[in-house]
């Protein structure tokens, strides 16, 4: 029988749950990490960002991790840990395509949108293989003496002045007791089920699902660019070091380059027009999409699946969002709380995020009656963060038919993170992911949106709707637009939002 008796139970070991373990060991308390898996294990969720880097350098930096530090910049990555795999990211790159036609490069750009968000590949974001990545953390909570329980089915949660947790580790019965659980279970949603908390997608507007794999021989999209003749000396930065989107009416797709020659790659897709056919297999599915693109299947015409195992695979409706995501003793990290879309990869930011508000609220707090009202403000914020990131998402989803729509539209999530990265590095950190908590931020965004509905609602935007809603974007953005952002001049082209 496995016996524990820890302060807190974190309930699953990606690299959320890791590093919150990793985090809180170092606070002084005493946490225990329980996994239902086993690592190496493949996960989604691959592309960092600037906010992701800076949140993991300083939580590696304020809890004494100096083996996490090198992980928040490419540079650093690969001089400390060269066999631990990894993709370079200089940016975010968007290319529109139509069904049934070659994608064919303009002189002004209008089919493109590049956002480089690094200098140099020295100082650059990165994708995470998160099979490695997440098995690195899990390593350290080990040389950490922290206890971590792996293919561990936990079968009973009892509540009360103390959690008690039952399960087995294969045939080995299992008891932890805890004064706070973090759930830590992504889509496994253990706490919520245990508290009867619904999950259901209400009130949310995205509605995509996603069929994925990772590849090999997936050829460069620059050279696909150089062949039809594309200017690439005003590309910001290689087009394919990047969270590499190609985007369509309905949909778009992730390409996202390890430097091992891996590509992890995704088409998500509008639920509501393009429903989940089960008689239709993945793999087909995946050919489908393809066909429907030239340029995309000439991208894939001879990549091949390699992981997981058993090939392309694909999910219903993505979104889920727990009603509630902390009580008094116990917190769910943010992607336990919900599930979105892939779109400018908030997942990860978000996450760390949480752990930064958590790790600080459990310090502040711990074994005090004012740990409730930390819990509520927590809750609080998580369900803003939510309410802001959903729309960010779902007006793209409304405006991918009309490429210049979708490019305004943006802008609002780039001078969100901007600000964001920026006041953190001046030591002013937002009280919230992405200024889900400033009003003239949220009022502006809620405005565009709302006008975004409106326009694509009614079928064809003439140009002069285009211009008059870029207007609209650049004005709700100004006094977060530090940036250079919502420039025309620059024809989708810009060069550095990096501080
Ligand atoms: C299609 C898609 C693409 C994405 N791409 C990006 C991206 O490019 N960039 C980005 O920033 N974000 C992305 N995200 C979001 C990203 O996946 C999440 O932010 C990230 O995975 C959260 O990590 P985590 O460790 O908190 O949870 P997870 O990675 O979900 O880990 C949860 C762990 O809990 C374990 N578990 C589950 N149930 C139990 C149980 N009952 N008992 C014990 N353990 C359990 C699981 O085995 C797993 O190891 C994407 C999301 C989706 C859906």
């Amino acid at each position: 029988m496995i016996n524990l008796d820890v302060d807190v139970a974190i309930i699953g070991a990606g690299f959320g749950g890791s590093l919150t373990a990793l985090v809180l060991d170092r606070l002084g308390l005493r946490p225990a990490l329980i996994e239902r898996g086993a690592h190496p294990r493949f996960a989604l969720g691959e592309s960092s960002t600037p906010l992701a880097d800076l949140l993991l350098g300083e939580l590696a930096q304020r809890y004494d991790l100096p083996r996490l530090a090198p992980l928040a910049e490419y540079g650093t990555w690969r001089q400390a840990y060269p066999e631990l795999p990894c993709g370079l990211k200089r940016g975010f790159s968007y290319f529109y395509h139509q069904a049934g036609q070659p994608f064919a490069p303009r002189a002004d750009h209008a089919n493109e949108l590049l956002v480089a968000a690094s200098h140099a590949a020295a100082d650059a974001d990165l994708h995470w293989l998160r099979a490695d990545f997440d098995q690195f953390l899990v390593n350290e909570v080990q040389a950490a003496n922290v206890p971590y329980l792996d293919r561990t089915e936990l079968t009973e949660i009892v509540a009360g002045p103390r959690w008690t947790l039952l399960g087995r580790r294969g045939d080995e019965p299992c008891r932890v007791t805890a004064a706070f659980i973090v759930d830590a279970s992504g889509e496994g949603g253990v706490l919520a089920r245990q508290l009867a908390i619904s999950c259901a997608p209400d009130g949310m507007r995205t509605n995509s699902r996603v069929v994925y794999g990772h590849f090999r021989d997936v050829r460069p999209w620059r050279e696909l660019l150089a062949m039809r003749g594309a200017n690439l000396d005003d590309h910001t930065f290689p087009c394919d070091a990047a969270a590499l989107h190609h985007v369509f009416d309905g949909g778009w797709m992730y390409v996202l380059r390890f430097d091992q020659g891996v590509t992890s790659a995704g088409f998500l897709l509008d639920a509501a027009r393009h429903p989940l056919d089960a008689a239709v297999p993945a793999d087909d599915e995946w050919r489908r999409w393809l066909a429907r693109f030239p340029s995309i299947a000439e991208q894939f015409a001879q990549a091949r699946v390699v992981a997981p195992e058993g090939g392309v695979r694909r999910t219903g409706r993505l979104q889920r969002r727990a009603g509630l995501a902390a009580g008094a003793n116990w917190a769910m990290l943010p992607a336990t709380a919900y599930t979105l879309d892939a779109l400018h990869s908030t997942g990860n930011a978000h996450t760390l995020h949480g752990i930064e508000r958590l790790a600080r609220a459990l310090a502040r707090a711990w074994d005090r009656p004012e740990l409730a009202d930390e819990m509520r403000e927590y809750n609080r914020i998580l369900q803003a963060e939510i309410s802001l990131v959903d729309p960010l998402v779902h007006g793209c989803y409304r405006a991918f038919g009309r490429f210049e729509l979708m490019a305004a539209f943006t802008m609002f999530y780039f001078a969100a993170a901007h600000t964001c990265e920026e006041r953190r590095r001046r030591g002013q950190p937002a009280e919230a992911f992405l200024l889900a908590t400033e009003t003239a931020y949220c009022e502006g965004l809620g405005r565009c949106y709302d006008r975004l509905l409106d326009l694509t609602r009614r079928g064809t935007v003439d140009d002069a709707g285009v211009a008059s809603f870029e207007r609209e974007v650049a004005d709700a953005v100004r006094a977060f637009n530090t940036a250079g952002l919502c420039d025309a001049s620059r024809r989708n082209m810009y060069a550095c939002l990096a501080s």
